[in-house]
């Protein structure tokens, strides 16, 4: 689960991350300028109207604007609430008293599933995409690999401060660079978050340091640890996926990707494989979608509805393994949900093996749906929805 920038904050401060003066959470333009008006009277020289959207880039996109006046909060918030950031709508807008910046850094910690433990990323030069920094001067990005054996009694403050000193963070700072990375690194573990990125950590003139920005990841396989991060669901901001939301409540094993292939397989082992060789095709999947031990009408059903959901799916590979789970009823679910689903544009090509999976094809064949193609292979199988997504596309 994603927090937007102002849960973000929230969550460092209870952690002891340092951050700004708190702001005030806004959904209209009056709420925008009373606020506006509170802080501004309260001794602040200029408040920042910033955006509250899943996405990165509020800054390039108009989404953060920095005011002296009531008149030019009014001015901002009009244009800043309902405003298209990535496809995200600005519902909710924060309202915080401005920071006073000397300089901007970057600073992050994350899950480092190809190396089993967390990665530490910081930079002197904040405040800008990271990736790009990483391309054009990597040199000036530090990344530190920690085992969990490492990390069991926290982050150590010597290899907290090892990492500030190796970016470059001017002497001035590194005390306090160092408190505030500990601090960052217990966080994230406390929440157990998957990411706990700021960008920018900002030097105030005083030479302390504090988060101007936060994004953060919540692990979902911990929810239960938090009472289901309930504490995070605000209106106006959209969950997740609504997909994977849907998916969510149907109990359904469902990650939205990015492609053009719809994905349904018996197995996590074999819905894995199953992107692969989507892959090796040259297409791409569009999901991942578990339908576990069952292939029966009802689970079938649910399941691509799921996936004939997403507006991005132009075909979809369906790869049963039989097992327990045998071919004919396999057969019996899809041809049974594809009556229940009634018309829908996308082809579906089933690839059926294992347990009874010629009776099952037999099935399929004499069953003749319009929609349907029974394949032999994965491979086949793979080919035949990679090129129907191309060509419906
Ligand atoms: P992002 O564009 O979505 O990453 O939003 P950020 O919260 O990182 O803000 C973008 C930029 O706006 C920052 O890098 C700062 O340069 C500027 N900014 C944001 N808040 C403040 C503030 O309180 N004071 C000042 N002076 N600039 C700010
Ligand atoms: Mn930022």
């Amino acid at each position: 689960m994603d927090l937007v920038e102002f849960q973000g904050k929230q969550l460092f401060a209870r952690n002891d991350v340092p951050v700004p003066a708190e702001g005030t959470v806004c959904r209209t333009v009056e709420e925008i300028a009373e606020a506006a008006e509170q802080h501004l009277a309260g001794g602040v020289g200029a408040v920042v109207i910033k955006a509250q959207v899943k996405t990165g880039g509020r800054g390039k996109a108009g989404g953060v604007k920095l005011v002296t006046s009531v008149a030019e909060a009014r001015e901002h918030g009009e244009s800043i609430l309902g405003l298209d950031i990535k496809g995200h709508v600005v519902q909710v807008v924060y309202v915080e008293p401005a920071s006073d910046i000397a300089e901007e850094y970057y600073l992050s910690v994350m899950h480092d599933r190809v190396n089993k433990g967390h990665l530490v990323i910081c930079s002197k030069e904040g405040g800008v995409d990271i990736e790009e920094v990483n391309r054009t001067n990597p040199d000036a990005v530090v990344k530190r690999t920690l085992t969990p054996n490492e990390t069991v009694g926290g982050l150590p403050p010597d290899v907290a401060r090892e990492i500030v000193t190796a970016a470059k963070l001017p002497p001035e700072v590194l005390d306090s660079a160092t408190a505030l990375l500990v601090q960052l690194f217990a966080a994230y573990r406390a929440e157990d978050a998957t990411l706990a990125e700021i960008n920018p950590l900002i030097r105030r003139p005083d030479d302390t340091v504090i988060a101007l920005d936060a994004k953060v990841s919540l692990d979902g396989n911990a929810a239960f640890r938090h009472d289901g991060y309930d504490e995070w669901q605000i209106d106006g901001i959209d969950a997740d996926d609504p997909l994977e939301a849907e998916a969510k409540a149907k109990g359904i094993q469902y990650v939205k990707l990015d492609g053009s292939v719809g994905v349904l397989g018996n197995g996590a082992g074999l819905v894995m494989a199953t992107l692969d060789v989507v892959a090796q095709n040259g297409g791409v999947a569009a999901n991942f979608l578990d339908v576990g031990g069952g292939a029966s009408a009802d689970e079938m059903s649910a399941s691509l509805a799921l996936v004939l959901g997403d507006p991005q799916v132009k075909s979809v590979f369906i790869n049963i393994f039989g097992g327990i789970t045998r071919g004919e009823e396999v057969a019996a679910g899809v041809i049974e949900a594809t009556k229940r689903l009634g018309d829908f544009p996308q082809k579906l090509v089933v690839r059926l093996d294992g347990t009874n999976a010629e009776e099952g094809r037999r099935m399929l064949e004499e069953a003749a749906l319009p929609n349907v193609l029974a394949a032999a292979t994965m491979q086949e199988a793979a080919a035949t929805a990679v090129r129907l997504a191309a060509e419906a596309a």
